[in-house]
């Protein structure tokens, strides 16, 4: 059987991107894709508008046990580089808030039918519903086999990505051939995830959602806090600011870490400033329940478990004391929720860990256990914020080792 020059397994991110800028420079290059349909991740990405970048890249926005790989891949890969890929399938881009980068029709289905289109018109062969189960490392070439036969190659760019979303193609099966060839795992944990709960308040307050600020503490040691949409939900609680913290609390749980979080429903006030305007709320002789006096103030389906955890002793606004709104406005600003684990990789955007990065070369993404091996995208221990971090990390990666497989099969 005649050696492929160039597999790729994942048709992904960064295998797309790699095969692209591959096949430019009139390289062979086969596909391999598990799914039905490549690029499952990019269009449900960023609700469905695929947040593909953002304009302010920064090392300290990824994370790696070897944060000097993330400095060095970014290196030479600006935003700008990412845009004129883009701009050369015909995808001209937007900026939203905090500089988040999305394709102009704000829609996710326009980057997989660009992507998809300009591969097969450079004559990439996709071969989809085909599994890559194992491969070996034959002399110069590797031998891959497959649900769909035997392939060999001398050439190979694993960019298979993490076990987050397996109802997207998310699995650990990439990391695993990975391992087979050689190369160390660093464990992986879900991230970009929705927190669990079992507190019982949280069926009261399911459906609420607030504009507010996330601590997250590990055996009482605050270890993270994000500000943002917290939505409450019967299992536990998700939105951005949830999101943001999720990392942290993936990993401290992962070691048994006591983790709860402390809710600020109204971070836009000072403790002060929400007291003096608590008190001034206060109307001499009224009648009014402390519910209604709160409604309009917090999310009708909070009040009664403020309330509750608040301890606060009075029913009637009239009888509210200094020492009674004192407890109030603590609770207001630290609603306390312990957090039993996360909703796991199948809810899960990104994975943290993966190929230990101290094995590959960063400007090249060549494997340095094995000759001929590439690895791009989330299958390597790096993982970033939401913002489009994580897109950018994978089209660079993959363009990285495609330009080092050129470079390669050229000399
Ligand atoms: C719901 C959701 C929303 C997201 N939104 C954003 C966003 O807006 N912005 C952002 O930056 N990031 C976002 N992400 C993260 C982003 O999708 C990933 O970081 C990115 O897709 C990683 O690219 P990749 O090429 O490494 O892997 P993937 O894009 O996951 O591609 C890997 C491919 O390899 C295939 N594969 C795996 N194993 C095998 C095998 N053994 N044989 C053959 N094929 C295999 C998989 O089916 C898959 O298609 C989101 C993720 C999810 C789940």
């Amino acid at each position: 059987m005649k050696n492929k020059p160039v597999i790729i397994v994942g048709g992904g991110a960064s295998g797309m991107a790699a095969a692209i800028v591959l096949a430019r420079e009139g390289i062979s290059v086969t596909l391999l894709e598990q799914n039905s349909k490549i690029g499952k991740k990019i269009l449900v990405s960023g609700n469905g508008q695929c947040n593909i970048t953002n304009r302010h890249i920064t090392p300290e926005r990824f994370y790696s046990q070897n944060p000097n790989f993330i400095s060095e891949v970014l290196a030479g890969y600006p935003y700008e580089k990412i845009e004129q890929f883009f701009a050369t399938i015909g995808l001209p881009l937007a900026e939203g808030k905090e500089g988040k980068v999305f394709p102009m029709s704000f829609q996710a289905s326009s980057v997989v039918k660009l992507l998809e289109f300009e591969a097969l018109r450079l004559g990439v062969d996709i071969v989809c519903d085909c599994k890559v189960m194992s491969i070996k490392n034959e002399e110069r070439a590797f031998l891959l086999e497959t649900s769909k036969g035997t392939e060999t190659c001398s050439a190979l760019l694993l960019a298979s990505g993490s076990s987050a979303a397996p109802r997207l193609g998310g699995s650990a099966s990439g990391m695993k051939l990975a391992e087979s060839l050689g190369h160390s795992l660093i464990e992986s944990h879900p991230s970009l995830v929705q927190l669990c709960s079992s507190e019982k308040w949280l069926k009261q307050a399911s459906g609420a959602k607030v504009n507010g600020t996330a601590k997250l503490y590990a055996n009482d040691i605050l270890v993270a806090e994000k500000s943002g949409d917290i939505l409450f939900a019967d299992y536990g609680v998700s939105g951005l600011a949830i999101l943001d913290v999720s990392r942290e609390a993936s990993l401290q749980l992962a070691q048994y870490a006591r983790c709860r979080l402390s809710l600020d429903l109204l971070p836009q006030m000072s403790k002060e400033q929400l007291a003096q305007f608590l008190t001034e709320r206060i109307q001499k002789g009224s009648q009014k329940s402390l519910v209604l006096w709160l409604t309009g103030v917090l999310h009708e389906r909070l009040i009664s478990i403020v309330l509750e955890q608040s301890g606060c002793k009075v029913k009637l606004e009239r009888e509210l004391d200094r020492k009674e709104i004192g407890k109030l406005v603590y609770t207001i600003k630290n609603l306390r929720l312990v957090i039993e684990k996360t909703k796991g990789f199948e809810s899960a955007e990104v994975a943290t860990g993966g190929v230990d990065t101290s094995e590959i070369e960063s400007d090249t993404m060549a494997s340095r256990r094995v000759s001929g091996l590439y690895l791009a995208g989330e299958i390597l221990d790096v993982d970033g914020d939401r913002g489009g971090f994580n897109f950018h990390f994978a089209w660079l990666g993959g363009m990285r080792a495609a330009q080092a497989i050129i470079e390669k099969i050229k000399s």
